[in-house]
């Protein structure tokens, strides 16, 4: 025995698919090699808004630097939190007060602080498939099982009946994402009124609080005036997570937020909790974007720019005859492959037209792809015929 934890290694040493197709993509860019599309990882490519390079501009002028880049509170500061608090009043009425936030870094570290603050070892969290695969990792750090429910066919939505079945004693949470990475879709406001009337009926037969954890990056990027649900207007024991990676393209800053409603059962241990395993997780957000987004909380996302690209791809690709979910949010495409072996047609697209696409193993679905459409309108169009030719070698 080495002493090394397996669970850690496996996570490490055991790539997901997107890191692997974003590695091989980053080693050709290093070898000066640009002939390739790189669909990978949701690595936003819309500039960020000048009206953020200005507020860190700003912090770096208006305050100390000992005070801007010492340690803050572990929630995050309070102006920053209010700035927060009083955006989520504004937009969806939600009585959200100031020391029910922590600010985090990312929605990665307001997830993986959330599940490790409210459940325990041997307990189950449940997530509609496909998922975005971290949630998985974040789950079993904790000695938890993930249960996998499919969501309905062709839709991609919520499939209560089948959420139904699979809730035992052991549930703790369920996990939702809308919109949706990696399907696009924006689930209906009726879904998520039957998803927390099941909730609710179960928690109370069963005795114990289920969770719902709304996981959020994309709240803003829906298309065609679709409203995404508030879900936590309709279920009491919501608990949101939030970042600015997408709607402000900070992905690599690291900045987010966990809002744990005064309306969850024993809200406030809750909180605390969450604190506590943002300790032991570190996943606290760092000073000076605490500062920066202050300023910046009301700003808009680009969803225009998103809009434009799944126009141009989706129509592209459905041109060409590819089998392809249309989006109403995000900035992915769900698409089905070629083969019902999803990692042989990765690799074939990647090894025989360069295009570096992401098989959906990962998202615990087989048979599709998934394209991450942040990349430019120029990657797009010229990606085009790669696509047809691909298409053309399947007999297509
Ligand atoms: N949740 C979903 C559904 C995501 O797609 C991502 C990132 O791609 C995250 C969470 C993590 O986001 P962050 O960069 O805010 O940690």
């Amino acid at each position: 025995a080495d002493g090394v934890d397996s669970l850690m290694y496996d996570l490490g040493a055991g790539k997901s698919a997107i890191r692997e197709v974003f590695e091989q993509t980053m080693e050709l860019k290093q070898q000066g090699v640009t002939d390739f599309w790189d669909y990978s990882i949701g690595n936003p490519n819309v500039p960020v808004a000048p009206q953020v390079t200005e507020a860190i501009r700003e912090a770096l002028e208006d305050y100390e630097s000992v005070d801007l880049h010492g340690y803050p509170p572990n929630n995050g500061y309070l102006t920053t939190r209010q700035a927060v608090a009083a955006n989520l009043n504004r937009r969806f009425d939600a009585h959200a007060r100031a020391g029910e936030i922590a600010m985090t870094a990312g929605c990665a570290g307001a997830i993986s602080s959330t599940i490790a603050a409210t459940t325990r070892a041997g307990e189950e969290v449940i997530i509609p498939t496909p998922y975005y695969a971290e949630y998985r990792m974040w789950v079993q750090a904790w000695h938890c099982n993930v249960v996998e429910v499919p969501t309905q066919s062709e839709t991609f939505q919520l499939d209560i009946d089948a959420i139904e079945e699979a809730i035992n004693p052991k549930t703790r949470m369920v996990i939702i994402n809308t919109p949706n990475n990696p399907t696009g879709a924006v689930y209906t406001k009726d879904s998520i009124i039957a998803l927390a009337a099941l909730l609710r009926r179960k928690s109370k037969e069963l005795g114990q609080t289920i969770y719902l954890l709304s996981d959020e990056p994309y709240r803003e990027i829906v298309y065609d005036g679709k409203q995404n649900p508030w879900v936590a207007a309709y279920y009491e024991n919501t608990i949101v997570c939030y970042s600015w990676s997408k709607s402000l393209s900070l992905a690599g800053e690291r900045v987010g937020y966990v809002w744990v409603p005064g309306t969850v059962r024993h809200a406030e241990r809750v909180y605390d909790a969450i604190l506590g395993a943002q300790r032991v997780t570190a996943t606290v957000m760092n000073s000076l974007f605490n500062r920066v987004l202050e300023k910046c909380v009301d700003l808009p996302a680009p969803v225009e720019e998103y809009a434009r690209k799944r126009d141009l791809l989706y129509g592209g690709l459905t041109d060409i005859g590819y089998d392809v979910v249309h989006p109403d949010g995000a900035f992915y495409l769900w698409v089905r492959a070629l083969e019902p072996d999803d990692d042989a047609f990765q690799a074939r697209a990647a090894n025989e037209q360069r295009l570096y696409v992401v098989g959906s193993r990962d998202f615990a679905c087989r048979s599709y792809f998934r394209l991450s459409y942040c990349v430019s309108d120029e990657c797009i169009k010229t990606s085009l015929p790669a696509f047809r030719r691909l298409f053309e070698s399947y007999g297509g």
